[in-house]
Parts: structure tokens; sequence; C-alpha cells
């Protein structure tokens, strides 16, 4: 093999990835042969599977990556410690290279680059060294805070404990001691590995360009399923302060929901909402690019002209309707400035601008239709 290559290697997450799978296997085997199985087990291990795999989806990534909403220390101290569970590093290391994922997409330096295969954005990338220019260069903000800082320092013990030893100690009070190590400990990571590894992978792969076609981000209900609600992955990169990755209450995000249900109970807040004018804006941008397509096998300037047209009046509706939005919850929120005709005022315009949009939308679709039929 080339020298080159061996020195690239990184033969300390390269050998524990090879060796942990084989592992997993080899515990497996000596549970059921010297303990038994016992279906109990599978309780603590879901559990582990939902605390370990949701500290890196609701803490590691739409937490301390994105700030995509508040909490308290506690919960903080939660996902530090159960993150360190899933065994994909500090905090501080996780983040670092998702901001620098979303800052340089599909490039370079995007440390999972999908350009360079799934392989590689899905585990090959942990198996090279660090380049020697991002090596111990963090985040500041997150490097300033204290529990994050604590968190990275012990990351290797703190690890170790959650993965294996608490799983050990929970096995030793439910029977055996094997069976929390092979099925809490490891069967759980490795599928926490995969399930979370799927996001830098295949949410680049399988789905559908929603709302932008400027990176390989797709989204994809099926991937959501495998990702604790992840697979909504070009929502994500478009609007990626967005505490939420599906925005519809039936489609499957149940990191979303885990942070709902904390501001419910207090526990959470400042959740951060992108403007529906602007999530809609987007998705007819889309739509207009994918028709533009359509459009030019039929050579119908008029249509184009038409749709064009309907497409930038939907815009400018959209951002009236805004900044009418905008404007009253100015006038809420400073209660004492409060001018009840300026209120009604904007009230009366965003009714009007919302009525106006009902019927563009209409007129759009009709439109629509008749690009169908010209196609057919
Ligand atoms: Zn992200
Ligand atoms: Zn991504």
């Amino acid at each position: 093999m080339n020298k080159n290559i061996l020195k690239k290697i990184d033969w300390v997450t390269l050998p524990f990835f090879v060796i942990t799978p084989i592992l997993t296997v080899y515990f497996i085997y000596l549970y059921l042969k010297i303990d038994g199985f016992d279906p109990y087990i599978l309780i603590p291990t879901f559990l582990f599977w939902l605390f370990t795999g949701m500290s890196i989806t609701a803490g590691y990534h739409r937490l301390f990556s994105h700030r995509s909403y508040k909490t308290g220390p506690l919960v903080e101290f939660f996902f530090l410690m159960f993150g360190a569970g899933a065994f994909q590093y500090s905090v501080l290391k996780w983040c670092t290279d998702h901001r620098r994922h979303h800052l340089k997409v599909d490039h370079d330096e995007d440390p999972y680059n999908i350009n360079k295969g799934f392989f590689w954005a899905h585990i090959g990338w942990l198996f090279i060294k660090e380049d020697e220019k991002y090596k111990d260069k963090f985040a500041v903000d997150l490097e300033k805070d204290p529990l994050i800082a604590w968190q990275h320092k012990y990351i290797i013990p703190i690890s170790i404990f959650m993965a294996f030893i608490l799983p050990a100690i929970i096995g030793y009070f439910m029977g055996s001691v094997l069976g929390g190590i092979a099925f809490i400990g490891l069967l759980r990571m490795l599928f926490v590995h995969h399930m979370t590894f799927f996001i830098n992978s295949l949410c680049h792969i399988v789905g559908f360009q929603t709302y932008t076609d400027t990176n390989t981000a797709k989204d994809s209900p099926i991937m959501a399923l495998f990702t604790y609600g992840e697979g909504y992955h070009n929502f994500h990169h478009f609007f990626q302060t967005d505490y939420r990755n599906a925005i519809r209450w039936y489609q499957y995000d149940p990191t979303k929901w885990l942070i709902k249900s904390l501001e419910l109970f207090g526990m959470a807040w400042d959740l951060k909402l992108t403007p529906q004018e602007d999530i809609l804006k987007a998705k007819l941008l889309m739509e207009g690019k994918r028709l533009d397509k359509k459009l030019a096998l039929t050579n119908s300037m008029e249509l184009k002209t038409k749709i064009d047209n309907l497409l930038s009046e939907l815009s400018v509706i959209l951002d009236s309707i805004k900044k009418a939005k905008k404007e009253l919850k100015i006038f809420a929120e400073n209660k004492k400035k409060k001018n009840e005709l300026a209120i009604f005022e904007i009230k009366r315009k965003l009714a009007e601008a919302k009525i106006n949009f009902k019927f563009k939308l209409k007129e759009y679709s009709y439109v629509k239709k008749s690009l169908q039929f010209a196609l057919a």
C-alpha cells in the first residue's frame, strides 16, 4: 500500500469502527450462549438508542450547532452525557465540523462532502486524519461554554462510561452484564452510528429538492424514519436555524416533537421558526425552476410569461404579508405605543394581501394545468 495513504489514516478511529461491529456480534454470541436472551433487555436498549441518538439530533445538532432554541443547563448536561454515549466525539468537535459542512457544503472543505461518494460521506471521512489547518480550531462561542469545554476535556472517559460501563451496570441489575454490554452498549451504538451517519450520506442522495437546488441536500420522508426526523434535509440546509426539519404535523420528526415537548414543560424556549412566507417563496421558486424545464418542451412563450408573472406577483404578495405580520408583532410587543388606527390599517392590508394571494394561487394552479394539457 502507498506509504502516503498509510500516513493519512487515523489509526484510532479506523480500528474503532472496524472492531466495534465485530465485537457486537461476538458479545451477542457470548450473551446468548452463556446467559440466554431476555426480551426485557430490549427496553433499556430502546431507551438508550433514543436518548443517545436524540442527544445527537436535538442536542449536538439543533441546539449546539445551530442554536435553534435555548434550554437550561440540566437539559444541556443530559445531551452532553448521552451524546458522548453515542461515541461521535465531543460537542465542540462535532459542531465545528457540522458548521463547516453547512458553510462549505458539497465542496472540498466540507468534511463529509457527498461528491466524494456515499462511503466517504457516511463513514470514510472519519478514517482519515484531519487536515492540520482545522486541528484544534473550534467554534469560539462553543469553546467559551464551560459545560462544553468540560465535556471536550473528558470526552473519552465520559463516552466509555455512558456507552459501556453504564449499560454493563444496568445489565448487572437485570441479571446479565454481558446482555448490557452486547445490547444496550454495542448493538445500540452501532444503530445510532449508522442512523446518524445517514444524515451526511443518504440525506444528500435520496429524496427531493423542495426548497433549493443550490446544494445536494434532499427531503425524504423515508430517510426521516431512519434519522430521528432529520430526513427533511433540504429544508434544513436552506433554513438551518429552524428548530424543525419537517414542517407539517404529519411528517415524522421526533426530534422536533422532543424540542416542542421540552417547551411545553418550560424546559426549552426561543424556538426559532422560519416565517411561513419565506418557506412558501422558496418552494414556489423551486417549482418555477422545474416548470421552466417543462416549458422548454412546449415552446409556448405565452405560458412562460404567464407563469413567470404569476410567480413574481405571488412573491411580492408574500413579502407584503410578511411585512404586515412583522409590523403587527412590533405593535403587540410595544403595548404602550399602541396606535389603533395604524393597527387597523395594517390588518386591513394583511387581509387584502391574503385574499389576493389565494386568488393568484388559484390562477397559478389553472395555468399549471394548462401546461399539463400542452404537454399531453
Ligand atoms: Zn445542520
Ligand atoms: Zn447536510
